[in-house]
């Protein structure tokens, strides 16, 4: 095991093709904007059937903040979706950057028992979930750089440019 080489795209995590795609879920595993939003919508409902079946076997009150969770890919072109649970950023307190970086390091840990090789990770907690880009980009790349792993590609995909300028301002 070593650490992945990180690459960086714009554009919309459901257009990627890689082993893996990395949800920025809500603990109910049952949908909501954004990314979540985005993969449900492209992936099919074969996604939310089975967050529904792992709500109701092993998540009954969720999936914890920090955690992650695969399920089918569904229609995207991915053979797996990793759902994690970002932390939500408050203005008057903060965030809690210990379960921003597990979000990445889970699921890293997730793809490595899938066997997955290349995975895509959106700029996690960053949209509905409040998180400063800048910040977030730090603790995304920083926490891939320092976490033992098989896979071989991690790819930041970075909806914006205010958000890919951020990460890239991480890379050097
Ligand atoms: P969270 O609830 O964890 O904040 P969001 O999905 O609201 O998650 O937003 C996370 C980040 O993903 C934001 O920077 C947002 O602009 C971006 N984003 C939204 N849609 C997509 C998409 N289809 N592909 C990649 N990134 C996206």
């Amino acid at each position: 095991m070593t650490t992945a080489p990180l690459t960086l795209v714009r554009g919309s995590i459901t257009d990627q093709s890689v082993d893996a795609i990395v949800n920025a879920a809500n603990s109910s595993l049952l949908g909501g904007g954004g990314v979540d939003g985005a993969i449900h919508r492209n992936g099919g409902p074969e996604i939310l059937a089975e967050c529904r079946a792992l709500r109701a076997a092993r998540y009954g009150r969720g999936l914890p903040t920090g955690q992650a969770v695969a399920t089918t890919a569904g229609r995207l072109d991915a053979r797996w979706v990793i759902h994690t649970v970002g932390p939500v950023y408050e203005v008057s307190t903060g965030g809690d950057h210990t379960l921003l970086a597990s979000c990445y390091r889970e699921s890293l840990r997730v793809a490595d028992e899938l066997g997955a090789r290349t995975v895509a990770f959106p700029a996690i907690s960053t949209g509905a979930y409040g998180w400063p880009m800048e910040d977030a980009a730090r603790i995304a790349v920083e926490t891939v750089r320092n976490t033992e792993t098989a896979v071989t590609e991690v790819r930041f995909v970075l909806f914006d440019e205010r958000a890919y300028a951020a990460f890239a301002g991480q890379l050097h």
